[in-house]
Parts: C-alpha cells; structure tokens; sequence
C-alpha cells in the first residue's frame, strides 16, 4: 500500500497513450502513464509527436476532426 505510481512498462504506457492525452484514464493510471513518460525518454517523445499530431488534425479543421476518426483511433488503440 502506497501512493507510489504503479510501475508500467513501455507497451502499457503506449496503450494508453491516447486516453492520456484525452485525460480519460483513471487517476492511478494516469499517475502510472504520467511516472513512465517522466523516466522513458522513448516514449516522452511518442507522446509529445502523438500530442503535436491531434493538435493538428484538431487545429486544421475543427468542423471536420470528426468524433468518428476519434472513435477509430481508439478501437484501434483498444485492440492492440
Ligand atoms: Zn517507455
């Protein structure tokens, strides 16, 4: 029993990348994913690329970032 982050490995935070990003993880999975990226510097940069990466598709069109593509992204992310 602590309140220390639980320890995830490099697979697990990339799986959960994106419900990071969309603040959508629950708060110790969030603590975990956030722990990670602060000691792997690999997977630091996925994020950061993958954050740059939705902020364009967001930011190009508002209109048209379509939830559905959202939708897809995560079934994808989901079957992995
Ligand atoms: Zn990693």
């Amino acid at each position: 029993m602590s309140d220390e982050p639980r320890k995830i490995n490099c697979d697990e935070a990339v799986r959960k990348l994106f419900e990071y990003l969309d603040k959508e993880l629950g708060a110790s999975d969030h603590a975990a994913v956030e722990a990670h990226l602060h000691s792997c510097r690999s997977c630091f940069s996925r994020m950061e690329f993958d954050k740059r990466l939705r902020g364009m598709i967001k930011g190009a069109d508002p209109a048209s970032a379509p939830d559905p593509l959202r939708e897809r992204i995560k079934k994808i992310t989901e079957r992995f």
